[in-house]
């Protein structure tokens, strides 16, 4: 397709950090453990790449807060060897400094806040860092707000975390709504002062799982103007260990006719996946997502916003800066 090579891709969502110094991975080469390294970034086009740092899914209490700089100590490494390919991305000017320079912008983000835990003075240590988005949950509850694995209990956000939303606003950290419970993703939609993310997640509608937004949340998170990144896991996306392009599409199709076009994203979950839809094995393999967009009718200028606009758009109003 002629259009194909127009492409640029943001990626809200990947859990490659957690290869990093593990199994001989090295992230400037070709890996076959992971989904994500840089010849497979350049190959598929990605010019914005979101790295999380998630510990709680495999570690409890106060080892949290050491595992997450662990995982910030490797990152900061990776992009100080990889300096010439690769550039940090605190703010809006730098992601524009990065496309101008065509290098790849890299945003830091927590995936879960409980190496916040107890101490919420740690945000600005964590902001120093480079972090630019934090989840309050993974699956579980924290002493922030209840994950998505609680949503008998019927709760949403505690005291803390509204006070660490509120920081979060003030000073320019992305809002990421992916994981909450229902609940909880209502309160944080209320409670934050600008558009959210929802970096990994599909529609409730097409594949009824706890992960997944239904059509009340969709319409919530365009009524904020925020963005919704699609993931590839495909239980997200068939309901089963495996699935097509086209069953990922049709998240796509809903996503965009539900919220509209302009809250459409990307958040490939890559490397936090153990299975991967048919034909979008890696980061190498944006292409064929670009075609299956067209293919399935949309113009040009919805592609642009999809694969990477309306992510853009994202980091120009929450990074810009104190003078914006
Ligand atoms: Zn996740």
């Amino acid at each position: 397709m002629e259009k194909k090579e127009d492409y640029i891709i943001a990626d809200c969502h990947c859990d490659t950090l957690w290869f990093f110094n593990r199994n001989g991975y090295r992230f400037d080469c070709l890996n076959p453990v992971s989904h994500i390294d840089l010849p497979r970034l350049r190959e598929g086009r990605v010019k914005l790449q979101f790295f999380a740092v998630c510990v709680a899914a495999d570690i409890a209490g106060p080892l949290q807060l050491q595992e997450a700089l662990r995982y910030i100590a490797r990152y900061r490494g990776c992009l100080e060897q990889n300096r010439s390919a690769l550039q940090a991305i605190e703010t809006a000017a730098d992601l524009e400094q990065a496309l101008r320079e065509d290098k790849i912008g890299c945003l830091l983000a927590l995936e879960g806040a409980e190496p916040l835990d107890g101490s919420p003075e740690l945000l600005d240590l964590f902001y120093t860092l480079g972090v630019r988005c934090i989840s309050l949950t993974w699956n579980k509850r924290n002493i922030f707000a209840d994950g998505c694995a609680e949503e008998e209990s019927g709760g949403g956000l505690t005291a803390a975390g509204r006070r660490l939303i509120g920081q979060m606003a003030e000073r320019g950290i992305i809002l990421d709504l992916a994981h909450l419970s229902t609940r909880g993703f209502f309160d944080a939609l209320h409670c934050y002062d600008g558009p959210v993310l929802v970096s990994h997640t599909n529609a409730q509608a097409l594949t009824n799982h706890p992960r997944n937004l239904s059509d009340t949340q969709l319409k919530a998170v365009a009524a904020n103007n925020g963005v919704i990144g699609l993931s590839f896991y495909p239980p997200f996306v068939s309901g089963n260990e495996k699935a097509t392009l086209e069953q990922l599409l049709d998240h796509f199709v809903h996503i965009a006719f539900t919220a509209g076009v302009e809250h459409v994203a990307i958040g490939s979950d890559f490397d936090g996946i153990t299975a991967t839809v048919e034909k979008l094995e890696d980061a190498s393999c944006y292409g064929a997502l670009v075609e299956a967009l067209y293919r399935r009718g949309f113009q040009e200028r919805e592609v642009q916003l999809i694969t990477a606009g309306n992510v853009r758009r994202l980091l120009q109003t929450i990074l810009a800066g104190p003078e914006a």
